[in-house]
């Protein structure tokens, strides 16, 4: 089973790419909109873009697309900044709206710059907030009713194992907590209802699952009936009321409008604007279709074919992102052998082979091939060279 948009992408001949987990590859239609509007709206309109090509209204304009993918209401989402920088925006809004409560939780699955941010949060505010981190499945027990926000990431990026986002969130609000996901994993993945949900915060990049190229900009999504409350503590001009009036003094602009900071990334928004057009062919229930279908292939065959690797994501379907986990104790060189073969997944400390199973742009016959591959790496001992132990900067 494959979706019939493969051939939207640019990949390089007999490559297997099973990383867009970390990088999207590139959509063809992003080369020749982005060559267009440098040449045309940069080069000949210059200033005049601003007002002209639009470039002002981009990152509400692209942040409607992506709402679209992640059941949020137009309005409701926009573009800015790096994953990071949201994360810190939501947390620090979330906890304003608790200010009796001092307990930020998460879990151990979590992604280290999630809880970076909000330990600096945590030392900068020198209120007394503490960072709970428990294991994953402990989440619902935890919220206690001294929990301000409850931060989580659906999916993984380890193991792709997936919470079920209306649980934890009906367990948050019963509790009392405001209720931050993290979708950086989920967000062109697998199909998200962010309305259903209820939550108050929703964060995530673009440049994973929806292919919107390195340094891509990240969402922020705030439930519409709160948007008037929060206090942004990130208060740059572009997130005023009136940025072109220059007043002395912040006043938060109307709407998700006042969740932007500075002046956007407007070539990288081009890019995933244009990147985003995939999606009018697809819809999101047909993606996780397929991408379960992909997932069970490939478990199946590599528990058939390798048995030195052992699972490490969920078995059941209904868990799981659309990403395949396997540890073994060679993971990084075996990683290493299979890179160098074309097979394009990555490594994850300690021990996990990580592969994003990704069907807009990978089929069946690529999975088989991939573990043909994996096989041939293991049966013969083919990560057992010292040309695979060297580490790069980026694993
Ligand atoms: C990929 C990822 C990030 C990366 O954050 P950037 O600021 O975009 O570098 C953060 N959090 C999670 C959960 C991620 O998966």
């Amino acid at each position: 089973m494959s979706l019939p948009i493969k051939d939207q992408f640019v990949l390089p001949e007999g490559m297997i790419y099973l990383d867009g987990n970390s990088l999207g590859p590139l959509p063809k239609s992003v080369s020749q909109h982005l060559s267009r509007m440098v040449t045309n709206e940069w080069g000949q309109h210059l200033i005049k873009g601003w007002n002209l090509d639009e470039w002002m209204d981009q990152p509400s304009r692209v942040g409607d697309q992506v709402g679209k993918l992640i059941g949020a209401s137009a309005g409701s989402v926009v573009m800015g900044d790096t994953l990071s920088i949201k994360v810190y925006q939501a947390l620090s809004a979330a906890l304003e709206m608790r200010p009796d409560r001092k307990v930020i939780l998460s879990d151990s699955g979590n992604f280290p710059s999630d809880l970076y941010m909000a330990q600096g949060l945590i030392r900068h505010l020198n209120r007394g907030h503490e960072l709970r981190i428990v294991d994953p499945a402990q989440v619902t027990d935890a919220v206690t009713e001294d929990v301000a926000a409850v931060m989580i990431t659906q999916v993984d990026y380890r193991t792709g194992r997936m919470h079920d986002m209306a649980t934890i969130t009906r367990q948050a609000h019963a509790k009392g907590a405001v209720m931050i996901w993290d979708l950086a994993h989920s967000a062109g993945a697998v199909p998200v209802d962010l309305a259903a949900s209820n939550c108050e915060f929703a964060v995530g990049c673009t440049y994973k699952y929806l292919n919107g190229g390195p340094g891509a900009p990240a969402f922020i999504y705030v439930r519409p009936d709160i948007l008037g409350g929060i206090d942004p503590a990130l208060s740059g001009w572009l997130g005023h009321d009136a940025p072109f009036a220059f007043e002395q003094d912040y006043r938060p602009g109307t709407g998700i409008e006042r969740m932007r900071v500075g002046t956007p990334p407007v070539l990288q928004l081009a890019a995933l604007e244009a990147a985003l057009k995939v999606w009018d062919t697809v819809t999101m229930a047909e993606l996780r279709t397929a991408s379960v279908h992909l997932c069970e292939t490939f478990i199946a065959e590599v528990e058939a074919r390798c048995p030195a690797l052992t699972l490490a994501s969920p078995r059941d379907p209904d868990q799981r992102g659309s990403q395949v986990s396997f540890t073994f104790e060679h993971g990084y060189p075996a990683m290493q052998a299979l890179i160098a073969r074309n097979v394009i997944g990555d490594y994850r400390a300690p021990h996990i082979m990580r592969f994003g199973l990704t069907p807009l742009y990978v089929d069946e016959a690529d999975v088989r091939r991939a573990v043909d591959v994996l096989q041939d790496v293991l049966d013969n001992r083919l990560w057992d060279n010292p040309d695979y132990q060297m580490t790069g900067r980026v694993t």
